[in-house]
């Protein structure tokens, strides 16, 4: 079998294309330009890049961008005096704090001073509690992403077997939540689960969040599986040089699976579009307007 390959960037740039005309009818409905705040404390090289790219797709999806970028030793304190002015601000819907934060601040903390409607990246318990509970909610992105990934190959979710390795609050958490609302019948495997490959090999929708280079082999894919590889792993290439590689041995993988997404090119930019998602949906529910259809 070879499997079919999920392009996650032409999938995004779609997305990203549909956000940007609900965010033009949005301006032109209602005068509401969605306005996204990013905090860059330090100058860690690969959090640089990532936040411009960031800034970029807002801008080009016809919303505002509104960067703040702080020296590496600026304290507590006047981090959180930054977002309750940016909690405070009417042109800004969307706030993210680039992590990791150095030291001296406690992400914690931080993460939870910013309002629940504006948390962009859904990592506020609240919006942790209301996905938990049903309710609308700010969702993290890399788990939003990977669920509209899966949905281009099953359309309906309900009734599969998912296995979703990795338990962390950013990604395996929120993705069993969604998973659990997508009707899936869904099982949490993490680093001290008992026989790992057999628990994936039950899989109709496998999910791979760890951070392992190739930690899923062939052998542990269930044959016409949805495999949604989350993982970035930077490994040695060729040349001296570096290569990415997702959780998942994709070679193996395009032999057994129904489906599969590359690493680079497959969740990574929909974690970007989701982004610009969140912040159409949150200028969308700080006007009182429903969920905007994109
Ligand atoms: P994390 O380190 O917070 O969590 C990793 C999880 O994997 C843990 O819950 C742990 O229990 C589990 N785990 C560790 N070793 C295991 C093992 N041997 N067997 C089974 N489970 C094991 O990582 P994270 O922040 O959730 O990120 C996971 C991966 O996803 C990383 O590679 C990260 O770079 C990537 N990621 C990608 C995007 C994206 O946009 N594509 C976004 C976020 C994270």
């Amino acid at each position: 079998m070879t499997a079919t390959i999920i392009d996650g960037k032409a999938i995004a740039q779609e997305l990203r294309g549909n956000i940007a005309k609900a965010a033009a009818q949005l301006a032109k409905e209602h005068g509401i330009v969605p306005g996204l705040a990013v905090v860059l404390v330090g100058n860690d090289p690969a959090s640089e890049v990532y936040v411009k790219s960031k800034s970029k797709a807002v801008t080009e999806a016809g919303m505002k961008s509104f960067d703040h970028k702080l020296p590496a030793d600026t304290s507590q304190a006047d981090l959180l005096k930054l977002i309750e002015q940016l909690n405070a601000d009417k042109s800004v819907h969307g706030i993210l704090v680039q992590l990791p934060l150095p030291s001296q601040i406690d992400s914690t903390l931080v993460l939870n001073s910013i309002d629940p409607g504006k948390d962009v990246d859904g990592f506020h318990p609240v919006n942790a509690g209301r996905l938990a509970t049903g309710q609308r909610a700010l969702v993290p992105c890399t788990p939003v992403g990977s669920v509209i990934l899966a949905k281009t190959i099953n359309p309906s979710l309900a009734g599969l077997d998912a296995v979703v390795i990795g338990r962390s609050n950013i990604v395996g958490k929120p993705l069993a939540q969604l998973l659990l609302a997508e009707n899936c019948t869904v099982t949490i495997a993490h680093s001290k689960t008992k026989d790992l490959k057999e628990v994936c090999r039950r899989a109709d929708l496998l999910f791979a969040a760890v951070g392992r280079p190739e930690m899923v082999r062939g052998d542990w894919i269930k044959p016409g599986a949805t495999v949604i590889d989350v993982g970035i792993n930077r490994v040695p290439g060729e040349g001296g040089k570096t290569r990415l590689v997702g959780d998942v041995n994709y070679k193996e993988a395009l032999e057994v699976a129904g489906a599969v997404t590359p690493v680079p090119g497959g969740v990574g930019p929909m974690t970007i579009a989701c982004v610009i998602l969140n912040t159409l949906r949150a200028a969308c529910a700080s006007a009182g307007l429903p969920e905007p259809k994109v």
